[in-house]
């Protein structure tokens, strides 16, 4: 939604309280120490975040188990910053939205990130892509430069010191669940294991999957307990041949993820990145904002986090 359309729906604290208290407890809540359940929601009078029960007269906060928890901020500015992100198609940065809060801190404006991305993070994709998928890899880091010493630039593409992100499209939906792919215990990177077990994390039986022409996919060719069918494309002959065999889905989400990274994030460490890359997957899976909005409100109301 737009600024305006935000602060005609939250024009003040309590109703921001409010429909976060109603998205949790839709279905009414049981009073964690008598373990009464209420159907109808009673607030504290001189505090919306505390619910009341009116059984054995004891108060509890309701934002106990969400990303919310142990916020000392306004929850108007929590909402308003999820909108944000939403919004902004490659990213926020911690520094922009501090300002754009009007925050006197930027350890705050960077730990509400963090916790949305984790939000974020929590979404399952488990066993739900279908018919033609494409697989692909990127890599993530800075330019490849000379360094002191030395005496070759680092690679661009393979063999690059980078670190490798694999991304998995479904094609008839667009939905984009991708993973970074450390180096194993050995040191090699993408190997045909990995990738395969990225495929199973989301992919279910006889799926179609097409690869460009990285050696680790010929694992794909052999017998897979998923059966997949394997096309294989050959990016020096051609990108696509205008029948549907093709990696270009999975590119053009590549693409946005690194116009983030260049432009908004600048530098993200490994240790990071899997954060970083959750929250584009889940702009790209979510491009209606207006219901994104609701959906990563459910998720941050659902994860039972560990503080950030
Ligand atoms: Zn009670």
């Amino acid at each position: 939604m737009n600024q305006f359309e935000f602060f005609e729906k939250f024009p003040t604290e309590d109703n921001a309280i409010d429909f976060i208290v109603e998205t949790k407890y839709k279905d009414g809540y049981v009073c964690p120490k008598c373990g009464c359940v209420h159907h109808r929601i009673y607030h504290q009078k001189y505090n919306h975040r505390y619910l009341y029960c009116n059984n054995c007269k004891s108060e509890f906060s309701a934002l106990t188990g969400t990303i919310f928890e142990h916020t000392h901020l306004d929850l108007r500015m929590w909402l308003f910053a999820i909108n944000l992100v939403l919004i902004a198609r490659k990213g926020i940065s911690g520094l922009q939205l501090q300002r754009e809060l009007g925050m006197v801190s930027y350890k705050g404006a960077f730990r509400m990130l963090k916790l949305i991305r984790y939000a974020m993070g929590t979404e399952a994709h488990k066993d739900t892509f279908e018919a033609i998928v494409e697989i692909d890899e990127t890599y993530v880091g800075g330019k490849p430069r000379k360094r002191n010493g030395e005496k070759k630039k680092s690679k661009r593409g393979r063999g690059t010191s980078k670190t490798p992100v694999v991304g998995v499209v479904e094609r008839s939906s667009g939905r984009i669940y991708a993973k970074v792919a450390l180096p194993n215990k050995e040191g090699k990177k993408l190997s045909g294991k990995q990738l395969l077990s990225i495929l199973d994390e989301v992919c279910k039986s006889n799926t179609t999957v097409m690869t460009d022409q990285l050696s680790s996919y010929g694992i794909l060719d052999g017998k897979s307990d998923r059966k997949y069918i394997h096309i294989k494309i050959d990016h020096s002959m051609t990108y696509s041949l205008g029948d549907g065999k093709h990696t270009n889905t999975i590119e053009s989400c590549w693409a946005i993820l690194k116009r983030g990274v260049y432009g908004i994030y600048h530098h993200i460490s490994a240790r990071h990145l899997q954060e970083y890359v959750d929250e584009f997957c889940y702009r790209l899976n979510h491009r209606d904002v207006g219901r994104a909005f609701k959906h990563l409100l459910g998720l941050g109301i659902g994860c039972v986090c560990a503080r950030a």
